[in-house]
């Protein structure tokens, strides 16, 4: 499991920078939203929420980070 404080720049197993943050909830649309999730900066995580969750996810291969506790 990779833990990371503050979003990283680039996947710890492949290497990409194109790390989405993962927005869970149900968040209200918005055209900005909408273009960061088109530029595959953010993903919908849906609305189950657990008690841990990763706060980000690598679009290339799909490798989940969390928030390490500060
Ligand atoms: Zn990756």
């Amino acid at each position: 499991m990779h833990t990371s404080k503050h979003q990283p720049e680039t996947c710890p197993d492949c290497g990409s920078d194109k790390i989405a943050k993962i927005l869970f909830g149900m968040p209200a649309w918005s055209p900005k939203m909408q273009r960061e999730i088109d530029q595959g900066k953010l993903i919908l995580g849906g609305c189950v929420i657990s008690e841990r969750d990763p706060k980000w996810q690598c679009v290339d291969c799909g490798a989940k980070i969390f928030q390490e506790n500060q």
